[in-house]
């Protein structure tokens, strides 16, 4: 990952000198023989030893491993010997703000079952701006979330009890109250690191802060918990990343009366994966509802004309057709309850899952038949028929979006967000570009918070400081999104001339870009291409974005989908005016994600954003396992280590004066002879033990 750890780090012996309390502290832990310090391993990341020698720059450490190394000073950081070995809830408070303490107290932490801990906790006490850092137990704490933690968190101030979702739910609901600002809480991470159970955790906090006391029918708090289900049966699938995959983003806006009662909601979702209705690898598996259809009771199963998965092309690509610890036939009945209480009637249930069946059949007659195919009907056209056909059955969200109701009237909400982390695999299609595209502008948004806040609390308090450089990556949203010249404009260009091809496209991507610092071509490929990234670098393959971006219906399809006799199918599909002209019909994926992005986040900066970076510890989706080196790059990816960068390249530590006489007095104690004054106190103090880039606030 490119430099965002290494940054921190170097800058980090900068960064002492601005600290009083870290400067302190770092002065009391040379690196004389005996002392406990970090280096760097190829393992594990960072390994704990001890210093044999010191020999100039040259530092010789005996780790714990046993094993002996010689290493620059440069790379050898303090450990903290004090540290608790639980460690601590807020790493702001760590002696050392550096990696290895970093990683070393969320290990220790995880170890325990305190998979949650504060990297941030929010600017002027306020709490915006905090960051929870969410370990995956890959195991069930249910005692974690029942009723009475949610009262214990109720009204306990931020930082009070131990970090959790609930916590900052909490302060987000109480600073929508308390200064009638409304508040987003945005959910990151990469794939199967706990987003989506993180969110829901937060729905149902904030359900029951805001839910009604008297049970009238169908709450709308009720509905908003129950939408979770129904979106998980059509928009989830197993993956080799995780069993239960989002495989689209999602923005729940839950809407609050003056008194703080929920008074509507509505939720929004973004750029679904398509491809995988007919498209499946071994051992995925394709979205829930095909198998809970298919385990459906035998009245629906005939039906439909349903049964084995295994009989069906969209579903035996794949070998994977159960999973661990679930019952389909039971999440077939659940996902039919939570349609109930969402408020989809049931003639629109069997609309909706006549279609799920039939995208099925449509998949067999296309296998079955093969060459003896109308031969007039390209391949092409037809799978993008099925994905069209498909991709729409989401518009279930419309219907859940209409029957929740919203409060238009509502003038606060608290909005929470679930979206795809950052990704980079070995190979990265278009799904992987929009993805990152998302993750680069909300890391801009979240820098421009950061900055913006600690800009503001030093204009407050009258601190001089120069505004210090952080990674600006508007040159990477510049590249993709720029309108004309941008890659989805040239992608766009590309779909509409007949002719192009996926080498052409790449061919213009090298002649336009071939200057940009954030471009480059790869020098074994032809079509590659490499965006670097906040997070590091990607290189993409342009194979299908072409095919991926366009966004048609061919018109004898829609013809025949709006004439069907099934007005939900047919209201899939509304006719298109006859006059539109053939450019106005085109639409591309890109362009829309990308006007979906510009709404999302205008909706977000009306808001106090809150965060919680979600981290997988190990890829094997089992308890216990914390791998160094992959929580590492999460944090990295996830803008973690830059956060706390940016914290420590200001002033970080803000000490009150008898706190900091407290505690520092012990390196001079005359200083306090004879004076009551702590202010001169800390001066004198000050300027005996020369520290440097200190501001001192009366
Ligand atoms: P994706 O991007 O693929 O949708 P995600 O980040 O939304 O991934 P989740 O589906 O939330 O990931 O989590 C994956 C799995 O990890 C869950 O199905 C659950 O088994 C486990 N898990 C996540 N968070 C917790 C938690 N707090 N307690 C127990 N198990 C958890
Ligand atoms: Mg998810």
């Amino acid at each position: 990952v490119k430099n965002s750890g290494q940054c921190f780090k170097n800058q980090a012996a900068i960064d002492w000198n601005l600290s009083l309390y870290i400067l302190v502290q770092a002065t009391t832990t040379s690196l004389a023989v005996g002392s406990l310090v970090w280096v760097e391993d190829s393992d594990i990341a960072w390994i704990d030893g001890e210093v044999m020698q010191v020999n100039g720059e040259d530092i010789k450490v005996l780790c714990t491993s046993g094993k002996t190394v010689v290493v620059k000073a440069s790379n050898v950081y303090p450990k903290d010997a004090e540290a608790p070995s639980c460690g601590v809830d807020d790493m702001t408070k760590l002696a050392y703000l550096h990696e290895p303490g970093i990683l070393q107290n969320l290990k220790s932490r995880y170890d325990m079952n305190e998979i949650y801990a504060i990297a941030s906790n929010g600017f002027f006490q306020t709490y915006t701006g905090n960051i929870l850092i969410a370990v995956n137990p890959f195991r069930k704490l249910p005692h974690l979330y029942d009723s009475h933690m949610m009262a214990q968190y109720k009204g306990a101030d931020f930082g009070e009890l131990s970090p959790h979702p609930f916590a900052v739910a909490d302060a987000a609901y109480r600073l929508m109250i308390n200064e009638g600002i409304s508040q987003s809480i945005l959910v990151s991470g990469e794939s199967g690191a706990g987003k989506t159970e993180s969110t829901k955790l937060l729905m149902q906090y904030l359900a029951y802060m805001g839910g009604r006391a008297a049970a009238e029918e169908r709450t709308v708090e009720q509905k908003v918990l129950e939408s979770n289900p129904v979106l998980e049966a059509f928009g989830n699938a197993k993956t080799v990343r995780n069993n239960n995959s989002s495989r689209f983003g999602k923005f729940v806006e839950i809407q609050f009366d003056p008194r703080g009662r929920i008074s509507g909601a509505a939720v929004r979702t973004y750029l679904l994966e398509r491809s995988r209705v007919c498209q499946v690898s071994d051992p995925e598996r394709n979205y829930h509802c095909f198998y809970m259809l298919c385990a459906a009771p035998s009245e629906d199963t005939k039906r439909y004309k349903l049964g084995n998965p295994r009989a069906f092309h969209y579903l035996n690509q794949s070998n994977c057709y159960e999973l661990d610890g679930i019952d389909d036939s039971k999440e077939y009945a659940a996902t039919r309850r939570a349609m109930d209480v969402v408020g989809i009637s049931s003639e629109e249930q069997d609309a909706i899952f006549r279609v799920v069946a039939s995208i099925l059949h449509l998949g067999n007659i296309e296998f079955a038949k093969g060459k003896e195919v109308d031969s007039s009907v390209p391949k092409d056209e037809k799978s993008w028929f099925h994905l069209r056909t498909a991709a729409e059955l989401l518009m279930i969200v419309d219907k859940i979006n209409s029957s929740i109701g919203q409060d238009s009237d509502s003038k606060f909400l608290i909005g929470v967000l679930d979206i795809y982390g950052f990704e980079s695999f070995k190979t990265n299609s278009f799904e992987q570009f929009c993805i990152n595209l998302t993750n680069e502008k909300l890391q801009q948004h979240f820098n421009q918070h950061v900055f913006k806040m600690e800009q503001e609390e030093y204009t407050k308090e009258e601190i001089n400081w120069s505004y210090i450089e952080f990674v600006d990556n508007q040159d990477v949203l510049d590249l993709i999104e720029k309108k004309p010249g941008g890659i989805i404009a040239l992608l766009d260009e590309a779909c509409m001339f007949p002719r192009s091809t996926h080498e052409t496209f790449a061919q213009k991507l090298y002649q336009t870009f071939k200057n940009h610092k954030r471009f480059s071509k790869p020098k074994l490929s032809r079509s590659d291409f490499t965006i670097c990234h906040y997070a590091g670098d990607v290189t993409y393959q342009t194979e299908l974005f072409l095919d991926k971006n366009k966004d048609y219906v061919v018109a004898e399809h829609q013809a025949l989908l709006t004439a069907s006799k099934c007005s939900f199918v047919s209201g899939l599909f509304p006719p298109l005016a006859q006059e539109s002209s053939k450019s106005s019909k085109f639409s591309s994926i890109g362009s829309r994600f990308k006007q979906q992005l510009l709404s999302l986040l205008e909706t977000l900066s009306s808001t106090e954003p809150h965060y919680i970076r979600c981290v997988k510890p190990n890829n094997l989706l089992k308890p216990s396992i914390f791998e160094n080196k992959n929580v590492l790059q999460q944090l990295q990816c996830g803008g973690v280590m830059e956060a706390i960068r940016i914290s420590c390249a200001g002033y970080p530590t803000k000490k009150p004066f008898v706190e900091f006489v407290d505690r520092f007095s012990l390196l001079a104690p005359e200083v306090l002879d004879g004076s009551s004054d702590e202010v001169a106190a800390c001066k004198k103090l000050l300027k005996k033990v020369g520290l440097q880039g200190y501001q001192v606030n009366v």
